[in-house]
């Protein structure tokens, strides 16, 4: 029997049909389309995966699935190895194009993309892949890159096709549940919810309303959940591309002006560049896919290795430190799946300073708990967290200053760790500086109740500098700074090769 032909479109993270240039090349063709989701159960044995990422996916493909219902064609669910299910597809069509975005992932994505690659060429099939977002493939000179990306967002939309030619035979397939045993590893708590409709819902409130108070309340954990976008897993599984939010963000400057209304005001222009920073720490991950496991700056890759301490890394993970703003952050954050940016680089400065734990092993935690987990982002940040990039400054955060600056009552203390709810004002940012008395009255024995501080911050920040610097002081160690700048460093901050080994505490 013949075999009909088809073109598959393969979607990955960008679960949507709106500005999704292979859906729309591959419906120009006027052929059969087979739109395909695969959920890869190898992928989810990583230990950067986490049922709570499936939670956000499983949202996002029921919309996904009707969007292209109506469209003409539903989407097709399969679960298995990508190479087994497109093999299957094989015995039955016809397939003359596979149709994706560029990828821009963990190893294992990108070893899968390359056997997909190859089975492609076996096959005789073309394998037609679009860039996603700012992201260059093949990018010669990182002198380039910001002219090529800001191009790109100037670019139009890309509409969403009016209708697909649908294929006969095929089987929709079933969409594994949110608590199948595909998904390994577990959380407890809460999951944002996915879905192409909630993405636009959730971008359009911050922009017409929520972005008032957005830099003011940016570092207040309790608060900046409500005043920032909160669209970071949209970007991170595709609901949503950066070039629509931009140009949602030009629409309003445009209005206001019009109206001469001083409504675009510095909180937008804030979203605007850090849309531009996510791109630049995703190529970085694209320009150099090491950085996954291996610290950008090679002088700093044993440092901390043979150190771990299993016990420093249970306490931190399950926010049992003994400072309270530290594991109010990381109980709140184990529980929403989100925390702003300044608490996040905080977890991970206590995590590699003061407990002088592995960022490669403290980064799997946060991959899991983050709802936003994006591989290019989180190794980026943490190698710079960890002040292992050779060309940012050393950044250590005081836990005790930022819980005084950003929690001063102690309110988001006490929500998260409610040993010390009945602890006074002076006392909930150190605890431990109580008298016995004292602590007897509020019914919270430091050492018994709650731990007494796993560590010494001063103690513990002297040693570390101590490491560090016999680092800087090596042979070569400018030289190679030098080379990390010249392939993934910021071109907007070129002093930083000058400053690659200062230190600020804050
Ligand atoms: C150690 C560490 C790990 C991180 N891991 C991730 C991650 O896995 N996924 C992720 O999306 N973000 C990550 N971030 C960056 C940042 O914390 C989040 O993007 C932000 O908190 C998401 O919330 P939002 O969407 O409300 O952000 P907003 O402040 O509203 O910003 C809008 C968007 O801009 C981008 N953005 C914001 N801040 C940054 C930044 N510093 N670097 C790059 N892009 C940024 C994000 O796409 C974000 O959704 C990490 C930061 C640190 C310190």
């Amino acid at each position: 029997m013949q075999r009909s032909e088809v073109l598959i479109v393969w979607f990955k993270r960008d679960l949507r049909i709106t500005d999704h240039k292979p859906l729309f090349e591959a419906s120009k063709t006027l052929k059969p389309i087979l739109p395909i989701y695969i959920v890869e159960d190898e992928y989810w044995k990583q230990p950067f995966s986490n049922r709570r990422h499936w939670c956000f996916i499983h949202d996002s493909l029921i919309v996904l699935r009707n969007e292209l219902k109506k469209i003409g064609q539903p989407l097709i669910l399969r679960t298995g190895s990508v190479i087994d299910v497109f093999n299957e597809l094989l015995t039955q069509f016809n397939i003359s194009s596979i149709y994706a975005h560029e990828e821009t992932g963990n190893k294992w994505t990108y070893d899968r993309n390359i056997i997909v690659k190859n089975w492609c060429k076996e096959n005789n099939i073309s394998l037609i892949e679009h860039p996603t977002n700012g992201i260059v493939r093949n990018l010669k000179n990182r002198d380039d890159w910001s002219k090529i990306r800001n191009l790109r967002m100037k670019e139009n939309l890309i509409p969403k096709p009016n209708s697909l030619v649908p294929i006969k035979g095929v089987k929709a397939g079933s969409l594994p549940k949110k608590d199948s045993p595909i998904f390994k590893n577990h959380f407890i708590g809460k999951v944002q919810k996915g879905g192409r409709d909630e993405a636009l819902k959730i971008i359009k409130s911050f922009i017409d309303d929520r972005s008032k108070n957005y830099l003011f309340n940016i570092s207040k954990p309790g608060i900046s959940e409500k005043t920032c976008s909160r669209i970071s897993p949209h970007l991170t599984w595709g609901t949503i591309s950066s070039k629509e939010i931009i140009k949602l963000l030009n629409l309003k400057k445009n209005n206001s002006l019009q109206n001469n209304k001083k409504i675009y005001n510095k909180n937008l222009n804030a979203i605007k560049s850090r849309l531009s920073w996510r791109c630049h720490f995703i190529q970085k991950l694209e320009t150099q896919p090491s950085i996954e496991f291996s610290c950008m700056h090679p002088f700093h890759n044993e440092l901390r290795k043979d150190d771990m301490n299993l016990e420093y890394y249970k306490a931190w993970k399950e926010g049992l430190t003994g400072y309270p703003f530290i594991d109010a952050c990381m109980r709140s954050l184990n529980y929403n799946g989100w925390i702003t940016f300044r608490m996040r680089a905080m977890l991970v400065s206590f995590a590699s300073y003061d407990l002088w734990l592995d960022w490669r092993k403290t980064g799997h935690h946060l991959a899991q708990t983050f709802t936003d987990y994006e591989p290019g982002i989180h190794y980026s940040q943490l190698q710079m967290q960890s002040g292992v990039t050779g060309i940012n400054t050393l950044r250590i955060y005081n836990p005790i200053k930022q819980s005084i600056d950003h929690d001063v009552k102690g309110e988001f203390i006490k929500k998260w760790v409610c040993e010390l709810k009945n602890v006074p004002e002076m006392w909930v940012h150190e605890p431990w500086k109580m008298d016995l008395k004292t602590q007897e009255n509020v019914n919270c024995l430091i050492g018994k109740d709650y731990p007494k501080p796993i560590v010494d911050h001063a103690t513990a920040i002297r040693d570390a500098k101590i490491k560090l610097s016999s680092i800087f002081k090596k042979d070569g160690y400018r030289k190679n700074s030098n080379i990390v700048f010249k392939n993934l460093g910021s071109r907007t901050r070129k002093k930083s090769t000058k400053r690659n080994n200062q230190l600020k505490l804050i």
